[in-house]
């Protein structure tokens, strides 16, 4: 079985009651719709996987980091070989290499 490829990748735009996200329409006639938030999660660069690997100190109280206030958007995206994209992030962070295959088991 050959990997789905995607026919129209669209970055929709934040609504009220809808915020923004990418969505992919892939060549199975699948239609998926990535949050900014989760695709940033799932960066499966190295320091992304180590740092999700690390114990966190639990804070006593939440406290947001000014960049955290602002929603994360994707910035761009862009092919990498045949069966990759490189995603930039509006928090600067563009070294997660995402597969075909990574975003549909994502989806
Ligand atoms: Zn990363």
């Amino acid at each position: 079985m050959t990997t789905p490829f995607p026919t129209s990748i669209t970055r929709r735009e934040s609504e009220p009651g809808r915020p923004a996200a990418i969505e992919i329409a892939w060549s199975d006639g699948a239609t998926a719709v990535y949050s900014p938030r989760l695709l940033r999660d799932a960066c499966p660069c190295a320091t992304c996987r180590e740092q999700r690997g690390a114990v966190q100190p639990k804070p006593l109280l939440p406290v947001l980091a000014p960049k955290e206030t602002v929603p994360l958007a994707v910035t761009g995206m862009k092919p990498v070989g045949q069966y990759a994209y490189s995603i930039e992030f509006s928090d600067g962070h563009s070294s997660g290499i995402y597969t075909l295959d990574y975003l549909r088991e994502l989806a």
